[in-house]
């Protein structure tokens, strides 16, 4: 049975060293790889590409699907909470794995507060909410404080050394360099298999800089796509939860059209997953409400954002 690149006919150490050089270094990588990029990226003929490529796929059973497949596959998705019972309950039973789940709103409204608190939740064990997993945490804008997870620890009852080392964390510089972070992450999922979530806050504030205005729309669409697409394979694959954050201004320039659109246009919006909308409310409190998930109930509810982490 194939197991590994190198079990896939035709693929000698030759090959497998060019493969992994160009950075398709699993059956993973290669069975979603097109032909042509593999022949030109490894150096070998298109027929042989070809042929690899359907082996990796047969060999991870990528294939038609009855729907009832289907039902059990998405029956196998598990939950981690988010420390509120009744956010729990919007999101129907939690954060999903295989799904990329954005939270936008303003400045303030919990964004990272719930980043911080879920790579404490999936730690936990599957009867209190979590999947005993680890967590990728990728910090564009230097919020990450390890204060707030040690008390997020703390307050969710674990060891609070032990939960940290539990959370790979990386600062990145720029766009370019939090696609790479992306583009390397395979490897690191493949190394630690207990990684179950990976976090991105926030997903669009590089872009936004690097990218200002409606002259750059174009551009910053299609990386921001490419980046999206290659987190949404990842949930996929590995039966991972993805979160981004994206903050939204209030516009009070607007007349017309939605007042919380993000800052240059709806950037996020052909990728699937759910976008849950946050808003600050009285003190510690804090709204959240499910946009364009048709298969969720609507609504809207309230939860607390404590020294512990989030709350009820
Ligand atoms: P966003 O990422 O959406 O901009 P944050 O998640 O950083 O917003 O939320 C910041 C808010 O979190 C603060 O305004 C405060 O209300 C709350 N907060 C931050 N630290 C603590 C803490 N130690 N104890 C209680 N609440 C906190
Ligand atoms: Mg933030």
């Amino acid at each position: 049975k194939v197991k590994s690149l190198s079990d896939l006919s035709g693929v000698g150490q030759n090959i497998l060293n060019k493969l992994v050089e160009a950075g398709y270094s699993s059956l993973e990588a290669v069975a979603v790889a097109t032909p042509q990029d593999l022949s030109v990226a490894a150096g070998i003929p298109q027929t042989t590409a070809q042929r690899i490529i359907k082996e990796a796929r047969e060999a991870l059973d990528i294939r038609f699907k009855t729907a009832l497949e289907v039902k059990k596959e998405r029956m196998n998705t598990k939950k981690i909470t988010t420390g509120s019972q009744a956010l729990d309950g919007l999101l129907g039973g939690g954060i999903e794995t295989r799904t990329m789940t954005e939270f936008f709103g303003e400045f303030g409204s919990g964004k990272t507060q719930l980043c911080h608190q879920i790579s404490i939740s999936v730690q936990l064990p599957q009867e209190k909410g979590g999947l005993n997993g680890k967590a990728v945490y990728i910090d564009t804008e230097g919020t990450f404080r390890w204060e707030r997870i040690e008390a997020m620890a703390k307050g969710a009852g674990l060891e609070s050394d032990i939960a940290m080392n539990n959370i790979y964390y990386m600062r990145a510089i720029n766009s370019d360099h939090q696609m790479a972070i992306v583009d390397d992450l395979q490897e690191l999922i493949t190394k630690d298999p207990a990684i179950k979530l990976i976090i991105v806050d926030s997903i669009t504030s590089h872009f936004r800089a690097e990218y200002p205005g409606r002259e750059n729309l174009a551009v910053r669409q299609q990386k921001l796509n490419k980046h999206l697409h290659q987190l949404v394979r990842l949930a996929e694959m590995y039966d991972i939860a993805v979160i981004i954050t994206n903050q939204v201004m209030a516009r009070p320039d607007m007349f017309y059209g939605d007042p919380t659109t993000a800052v240059g246009g709806h950037t996020l919006y052909h990728v699937p997953g759910i976008r849950v909308q946050l808003k600050k409310s009285r003190g510690n409190k804090r709204i959240a409400r499910i946009v364009d998930a048709p298969h969720l109930p609507e609504g809207e509810v309230v939860f607390a954002i404590t020294e512990e982490g989030v709350r009820d």
